[in-house]
């Protein structure tokens, strides 16, 4: 095989290395190994606000026609399409944990933080704003305030409550509304759900001896310490000038933030368990002239070509053009030159991969100089077993005199001091901790939300979905009337992830739309309609599933134990294009009418306040 397409590696001894890659890091715990962070708990701390002084208010007790859980992507843009609906803004109640909008954006603000699919395509609502970003990937202080922008032209703002967390969400089976709890006392009663907390809400820690016995100072990615640190998101931490820092972790987030605290920090150790693929950034600023001259829809068609071509489809033109679409450019390359020599499209997509986590592992060689660290920042797996990242200056970060990579060779830290890290079976003294170590992802959705919730007859949603989740397109839920969820479980996971955002946000919308103008009182999805979706799930999870069972272990395959239930659990296998492409076919059919069972209520649609445009 590698003779016929002389690519110069041994597809053999590659597989093998993958292999013993993965097994070495297999563990009988898989997810129970992290430490979830509770709020009353010992890391309780890691979860305050540090970007808002506490908002200080009485419990509410409003009535509600829509209430939209979570101000990030998904609910400011949920709430911006109702409102364009003609809607008024009383008629969408927002609730958001941050002090402000912006979801993942608002706590994430780490040094170095930036979007990491083109900002052209990963901010939403570009044309509706007439905004431009400034460079081609954008800096997260940047996205905040593009949400908030988002926020104010919608006239947001004027019905949101901020640093409120529902804990928990329970239908009224006698009312037939929702009533809403949150962590300020307020009791909400709304008619309609929409839940847009996104998936990597809760952030976790490593679970192991002496975590909490650590002298000095910690904090996670997701909070910031710029008052330990000093500087701000785009860098400049002088205060780390004396500081001995350790980094636990080197996924996507601590791609990002190790360039700025390798280069002020007095030392820097980077602890790492399994290096990322690190490819090209070749980040630069927007050209205006480019930008402006877009013709209507532009961001819509740009986003469906990127889409198309990361899914190993066709486009004439690559209009991204970068890292990701290269990636998959390349395969489709490879597997039409291979399809000539009669060779099986798997095979040549492994083939494919192999080629291009080659270039990366040759890319680490071209920059870092120590061979033995080079050697270390080599990743053995196929590039989509984790998020492949894009970086100028993460890996020249590790020729700094002030900057050691700690290779754990796949062991992971083993325990924390009072005055540090053990790795290797050796201990680092160090003043300051900062876990890069990602967000609880396996854990239930209530648990990875803190909120319980509790549907017809005080069914939970753990118990229903104890199996394995049970929805249509991941959205609607059997027994949760009137309830949405926007998420990835079930649905298509793109890349770029606030793409099926968008096209999950505009059928909620449409939906919710019809329904309350059609004077519907409740809309709850058929079990016909649930078990056929979950049987389609199930049946395309096949070729996702048996990809994950041979990557080396991490969030995405659930740390290496994929079982029927996690199976179940997975974005929907056929792709985010099909899933686009079915939610679309499935509104212009107005499946909705067979597939959702419906209730009416008596009075008139004016009668109830909707503004009289609908
Ligand atoms: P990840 O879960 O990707 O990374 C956690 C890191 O902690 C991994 O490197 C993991 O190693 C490591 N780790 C866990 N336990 C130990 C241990 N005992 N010892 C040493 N290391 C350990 O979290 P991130 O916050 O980096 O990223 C989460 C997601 O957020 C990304 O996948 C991406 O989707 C998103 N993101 C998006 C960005 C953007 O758009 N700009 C930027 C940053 C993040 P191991 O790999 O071995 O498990």
């Amino acid at each position: 095989m590698s003779k016929q397409l002389e690519f110069g590696f041994d597809p053999v001894a590659l597989k093998a290395k993958y292999l013993a890659e993965r097994d070495k890091r297999l563990r009988a715990d898989g997810n129970a190994q992290y430490l979830g962070i509770d709020k009353d708990g010992m890391f309780g701390r890691f979860l305050e606000d540090p970007y808002t002084p506490p908002i200080v208010r009485d419990p509410r007790a409003d009535d509600v026609r829509i209430a939209v859980l979570g101000g990030g992507f998904a609910g400011l843009q949920t709430a911006a399409k109702i409102r364009e609906a003609g809607f008024s803004s009383q008629d969408v109640l927002m609730i958001e944990k941050g002090g402000d909008f912006g979801g993942t954006w608002y706590w994430n603000r780490y040094p170095g933080a930036a979007c990491d699919t083109e900002s052209y395509i990963y901010l939403p609502l570009l044309e509706e704003t007439q905004f431009m970003p400034e460079f081609k990937y954008t800096k997260a202080p940047e996205i905040l305030a593009h949400c908030s922008r988002i926020g104010r032209k919608y006239d947001l703002y004027s019905n949101v409550l901020f640093q409120t967390e529902v804990n928990e969400l329970r239908w009224d089976d006698a009312r037939e509304r929702w009533t809403i709890i949150t962590n300020k006392g307020d009791r909400i009663s709304a008619q309609w759900v929409v839940m847009a907390s996104g998936p990597l809400h809760r952030p976790k820690l490593l679970g192991v001896p002496g975590i909490d016995s650590f002298k000095g100072h910690s904090f996670h990615t997701s909070r910031w310490d710029y008052e330990y640190t000093g500087g701000t998101s785009l860098g400049n931490l002088e205060r780390l000038s004396d500081k001995v820092v350790a980094i636990i972790g080197t996924g996507a987030t601590s791609v990002q933030c190790v360039p700025h605290v390798g280069e002020n920090a007095k030392h820097l150790y980077v602890f790492q368990r399994t290096p990322s693929s690190i490819d090209v950034r070749n980040n630069r600023p927007t050209d205006p002239e480019w930008f402006w001259s877009q013709k209507p829809g532009w961001q819509k068609r740009r986003m469906d070509n990127f889409n198309i071509l990361v899914q190993g489809g066709y486009q004439e033109e690559d209009l991204v053009g970068d890292g990701w679409t290269s990636i998959f450019r390349m395969m489709f390359d490879v597997v039409k030159a291979g399809r000539k020599q009669g060779l099986k499209t798997s095979t040549l997509l492994q083939m494919a991969d192999f080629k291009k986590m080659e270039e990366i592992r040759a890319r680490v060689d071209s920059i870092v100089k120590d061979p033995e660290t080079a050697e270390a920042l080599k990743p053995y797996y196929n590039q989509f077993c984790k998020r492949p990242c894009y970086h100028d200056e993460y890996l020249q970060t590790f020729n700094r005199e002030n900057v050691t990579l700690v290779d754990t060779k796949g062991k992971g830290v083993t325990e924390i001091t009072e005055h540090g890290i053990v790795a290797n079976g050796k201990e680092y003294k160090v003043d300051c901790i900062i876990f890069a170590t990602g967000f609880e992802t396996g854990a239930t959705f209530t648990r990875r939300n803190y909120c319980n919730i509790f549907g017809r007859g005080g069914l939970s949603l753990d118990e229903y979905w104890k199996d394995g989740m049970r929805s249509l397109h991941g959205i609607w839920m059997r027994n949760f009337p009137n309830f949405a969820i926007i998420q990835n479980s079930q649905a298509g996971a793109s890349v770029n992830f606030p793409h099926i955002i968008q096209e999950q946000v505009v059928l909620i919308a449409d939906v919710l739309l019809k329904n309350l103008r059609a004077n519907v009182k409740t809309m709850e999805v058929s079990e016909a309609a649930v078990d056929k979706w979950v049987q389609e799930c199930l049946r395309v999870a096949v070729l996702r599933s048996s990809f994950l069972e041979e990557c080396t272990p991490g969030y995405y395959n659930l740390e290496g134990k994929i079982d029927k239930r996690v199976t179940q659990n997975l974005a929907y296998g056929a792709g985010p294009i099909a899933y686009a492409e079915l939610l679309h076919k499935w509104q212009e059919q107005n499946a909705m009418a067979t597939d959702m069972e419906f209730s009416y209520l008596q009075q008139k649609l004016e009668g109830a306040g909707v503004s009289a445009r609908l």
